[in-house]
């Protein structure tokens, strides 16, 4: 890994390849579902239950739609965060599969 990428705490997933290659390295978070265009407040909002956030390693995600916008996090409170201000509070959800391994050391992790 190079240095620079150590200051990579979000980003987008592009492609499959990406995905797949994201899935593999079962590092840190993904999330999927609809992210809001700013400004469109209140139209194209996913529902809570389709905006999820997994472990990467997840199975789960293998059925994820590729029409989906799906982002990568490094860790609990970067998601949680940053889908906060992206997609609303309250309007994304722990995939419930990742939310029986949600424990208070992963959410106190940096
Ligand atoms: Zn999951």
């Amino acid at each position: 890994m190079l240095a620079t990428d150590l200051a990579v705490v979000v980003r987008t997933i592009e492609s499959e390849d990406d995905f797949a290659e994201t899935r593999l390295e079962a590092i840190g978070f993904i999330f999927h579902g609809v992210i809001p265009e700013p400004g469109k407040k209140g139209k194209g909002r996913g529902r809570a239950t389709s905006n999820l956030l997994h472990f990467a390693r997840c199975t789960k995600l293998e059925r994820t739609p590729a029409t989906e916008d799906r982002l990568w996090f490094r860790s609990v409170r970067v998601a949680s965060a940053h889908l906060d201000e992206h997609v609303g509070e309250g309007r994304w959800s722990w995939c419930k599969n990742c939310q029986r391994e949600v424990t208070q050391k992963v959410l106190n992790e940096l």
